[in-house]
Formats: structure tokens, sequence, C-alpha cells
């Protein structure tokens, strides 16, 4: 079997991997000059930082991507922490206790600061263990057989019967279920302004899943080992290239390639079935199998065509709302930022008003740090990422992929030094000790991507929102990747990627 795989992150890589160990001959082409997507650790004067996934789930042990990296044979070269972060409003930072104080201690110090919800506080987390209970069910059935199985459906079937009520609701109307204060409810439901999604849009019951109490204290108990279904949160030591490098290292120890800047301008078919792909240079290059990553407009419409294309699926990528991009900027500093931020990271909010914020992103109005921002310290948990006694430091937003004023290029210098100057309020001295510093707007990423839009994370968890299916109408073309029915997250990518092989593997 010959196959070729578009693009090099985490899902072309992984399902490569999985294809070249099972015998088929594996090209991977990757447009960027640099493997790996936005799972990619870059350097400057001694000074690394990654510019894409930074705190994931997934990767210890009996977890998700850990198993695919064990089945891989390459569990060992990505070696990860297991960590939390905090999060600060403008009236409070939610930083845990020096000694463990249990599973709930969030919701007693929440108590305080909100006495007046403090009932509804408790009714809460009620909501959120039924919900992570259910979730922790649906973990055992993905694997559970036969009798076990049903009676695990039968189970959540009991467990769904008294939030079943709330199936239709969204986010917003869950929080003001259970809340009065919008800071409150900022706090719970804050994170789905950095998936570029309202609370209006965002399912309620998704709002547990997306605020997992294990984010923000690792001593808190996760599932690898016990029935919770509260994940852990891992940095992979050293910087995330150490997951690309081990994952493609596996294609080119099979024989593989994994083939650098070098575009894919055509994904060639033929009666219903896939013949090969055309590079930008206009050779053809034959092969069995395609699996194509990047954007799902990219690949469907332009790749391959409408013309090829049933109208159904047409329709549905036409409908699909994509998230926004990012603007980041990395520095290198030579103090100890840990006085002002103890934690590898942290996430700042200064707006309450989400529906408001995540519209105007979309009107392409960028909020220059003003709305919130977050901070991580990479070299704080692998010291290897800056020269000694000094520090990497990125800081970034959501931002506008297309600014309504101006452009990110003509831009760059001057709203970075404004974001540069929002974070000082958390670490002051930032500017003055800048030792280095590099910009990445969503123009870089769009190049680094090869996407017209760049979208962060993918497609948005916004109700209704649909992408496409890993298997394709085309005979021989699969679609894997953040905007694929996986969804973002190096976890997802990764877990597709392997699905999508073992379907490819059982001829099905
Ligand atoms: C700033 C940022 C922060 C993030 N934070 C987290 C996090 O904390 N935790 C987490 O789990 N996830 C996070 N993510 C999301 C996660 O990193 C992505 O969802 C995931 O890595 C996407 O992998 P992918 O393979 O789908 O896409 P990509 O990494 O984008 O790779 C696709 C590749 O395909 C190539 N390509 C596309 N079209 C072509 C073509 N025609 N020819 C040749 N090559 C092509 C592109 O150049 C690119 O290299 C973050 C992402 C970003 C950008």
């Amino acid at each position: 079997m010959k196959t070729v795989i578009i693009g090099s992150g985490m899902s072309g890589l992984t399902a490569g991997a999985y294809l070249a160990r099972a015998g088929h001959s594996v090209t991977v082409f990757e447009q960027f000059p640099t493997p790996g997507g936005v799972t990619a650790t870059i350097s400057k004067d001694g000074f690394a930082w990654d510019i894409g996934p930074l705190i994931m789930e997934g990767f210890a042990p009996g977890d998700k991507a850990r198993v695919i990296l064990e089945e891989l044979g390459v569990s060992d070269q990505v070696k990860v922490v297991h960590e939390d972060r905090e999060l600060a409003m403008p009236e409070f930072t939610l930083r845990k206790p020096k000694e463990y104080e249990g599973p709930y201690w969030r919701r007693e110090r929440l108590k305080k600061l909100f006495p007046a919800e403090s009932n509804q506080l408790d009714i809460y987390y009620r909501f959120y263990d039924r919900m992570l209970a259910l979730m922790a069910l649906a973990r055992q059935a993905e694997t559970a057989r036969g009798l076990a199985a049903l009676w695990l459906k039968l189970r959540m079937l009991m467990s769904f019967q008294p939030v079943k009520g709330m199936v239709n609701w969204n986010g917003g109307q869950l929080m003001d279920h259970y809340f009065q204060s919008t800071v409150l409810k900022t706090v719970f439901l804050g994170i789905v302004a950095d998936f570029v999604t309202a609370p209006s849009e965002f399912p309620a019951l998704g709002v547990p899943a997306i605020h997992l109490e294990t984010a923000f204290d690792k001593r808190i108990p996760t599932y690898p080992g016990t029935r919770s279904a509260q994940a852990a949160y891992c940095y992979i030591l050293g910087g995330c290239q150490t997951l690309v490098d081990a994952v493609k290292g596996v294609i080119l120890e099979k024989g593989g390639k994994v083939i650098v800047n070098t575009a894919i301008k055509k994904i060639v078919v033929e009666n219903g079935r896939v013949k090969g792909v055309e590079l930008a240079d206009g050779r053809f290059e034959a092969a069995d199998q395609v699996l194509a990553s990047g954007g799902m407009s990219e690949v469907f419409f332009d790749l391959v065509g409408k013309e090829n294309l049933p109208a159904e699926l047409i329709s549905q990528i036409e409908s699909i709302r994509l998230m926004e991009s990012v603007h980041m900027v990395q520095l290198g500093i030579d103090f100890d930022p840990t006085p002002y931020q103890p934690s590898a990271l942290c996430y700042y909010y200064y707006t309450y008003d989400l529906e408001l914020a995540v519209k105007r992103l979309r009107s392409g109005d960028y909020h220059e740090g003003k709305e919130g921002l977050l901070i991580y310290v990479p070299s704080l948990h692998s010291p290897s990422m800056a020269p000694s006694g000094h520090y990497a430091v990125t800081i970034y937003t959501v931002a506008p992929d297309t600014l309504a004023v101006g452009s990110w290029s003509s831009r760059r210098e001057e709203l970075s030094d404004k974001l540069v100057a929002v974070a000082e309020r958390h670490i002051p001295g930032l500017r003055q000790h800048t030792k280095t510093r590099l910009i990445l707007t969503p123009e870089d990423f769009r190049l680094r991507t090869h996407l017209k839009h760049h979208s962060f994370g993918g497609v948005p968890p916004v109700m209704g929102n649909k992408p496409p299916s890993h298997k394709t109408p085309i005979q021989g073309l699969w679609f894997v990747g953040a905007q694929s029915e996986s969804g973002g997250g190096v976890v997802n990518v990764m877990t597709g990627a392997q699905k999508t092989a073992r379907q490819i593997l059982q001829g099905q």
C-alpha cells in the first residue's frame, strides 16, 4: 500500500507512524520548512518556546496519547510533568493552597468570595460531580464488551435522567440557572471565549468538561488509575517538538519519508477514487490512500474540488464556523518571574461580557490584551528552554485572523508592545528585562499551517457544528486533524489519526 499524507502536524504524523509500522510505504508532504505544524518549539538567542500546545490532556500513564506513544514504541522519548495552572480575575486569583485541602477547595474559596451564592455553589458542584460520574461511565463504556457494556449503558441512562432537561440548554443558560454574579459565571465559563465560542453557543452539559478542577490542582485524583473522569494535565519536558520528533522517527525508521517545503496543490480523483496528489511543482505522486490534514475548505474545495463532492458535504463545510487565531509574543527575560506568577501558566481574565468579546473578535476588533491574556513560563518546568538565570516567557491571546483596522504585518510591533504592557501589570519589569523577543501573528500562523483563515483550535465547540468525518465520500481519501471529526487538541487529533489508521488497516 502506498500512502501519501498531507501535513506533518500531530494528526498526519500519528497516522503515518501507525501505517508505516503496518508495512505501508508512507510519504508525508509538509509545505512548511519544518515538520510538526503548530506542535513546534522555536528558539532564538538560547531561549526556546512552544508556539502551539502548552498544557495537555492525554499524556499521563494509561491515558490516550500515552497509550498511542506506547503502541508506537516511543513512549520513553516523550517525558512529561503533571501540572496545574492558575486563574486570575481582576478581583482575585484562584491559586492552589500550599497544603492540599481536598478536591473541593475552590468551591470553599468561592463561597468565601461570594457568600450570597454559597448554596448555589454547593448545588453547582453536585451537578459537576454528576456530570463527571457520567463521563467516567462513558469512558469505561469505550472499552467494555458484552454484558459489562450493557450494564454501563443502563447506569449511564439512569445517571443522565436528572440532567436530561438541560440537554438543549446553552452554557449561558446553565450559568444563569446556578449563579447571579457575572464574575462567578465567568470563573466557570470564561474558557469558552478562548475557543471563540459565545456562552449562548456552547452546550450546557459540556461546561464541567471544559473547567475541570484538576486543571487547578494536580493533587486532585485524576482518571488514569481511578474511576474519576477528571483529566491529568501535563507539560512536555523540553518542549512539544520532542513529541513531533519521536513520532516522526517511527515513520523514518520504517522506511517512510517526511518531505518538507513541498505543498500539495491537488488531490487527484478519478471515478470517485483517489489516484494520488499533485505537488506544487506539478509532479504527480501516485497513492492508494491519501490522508489529508489541514483546513476542511482547503482540502475539500481547493485540493479535491467541489465537482468531486456530494452536495451534502459541500453545504456541511460551508455552514461550519471556525475559530479565530492567536497573537503571541515570546520573550527571553533575565529575572525570575515566580514571585509574581508562581505557576508556569496563568490565565488572566479582564472581561465578564463573553458574548460581546466573541462577537468583537469575530468582527476583526482585536482587544489588544485588554479582555484577557495568558502568561506561560515553559522554562520553569524545562530549564533547558532558557540560559541559566534566564526565563522563556510566552504571552498570548486569541485574536482575529484578519484585523478590521490595519493589517497584522503593519501593526505587528505596536500590538505586541501593547500586549507586553498589559502583561506587565502581573509581572513588572518584563519590557526592561527583555533580552530577546519573537512575535507570532495570525499571518505567521497562516503561513505555518497553510490555512486561508487560521483557526487555532480547529472547529469551535459551537452547538450544531459538525465537522467532516475521517472517512470521506471519495474512496481512499481520509480527512484527519483539528478540522475533522476528532476536533482540535493534541490528544484528540492523535486519537482521531489512530482511529483512521485502524479503519484503513481493517479495510473499512
Ligand atoms: C497557540 C495554540 C495553543 C494551543 N494550545 C493547546 C493546548 O494547550 N493543548 C492542546 O491539546 N492543544 C492545543 N492547541 C491545539 C493543537 O495544537 C492542535 O489542535 C493540533 O496540534 C493540530 O494538529 P493538526 O495535525 O490537525 O494540524 P497542524 O499542526 O496545523 O498541522 C497541519 C500541517 O499540515 C500542513 N499542510 C496543510 N495543508 C498542506 C498542503 N496542501 N500541503 C502540504 N502541507 C500542508 C501544514 O503546513 C501543517 O504543518 C493549541 C494550538 C495553538 C495554535
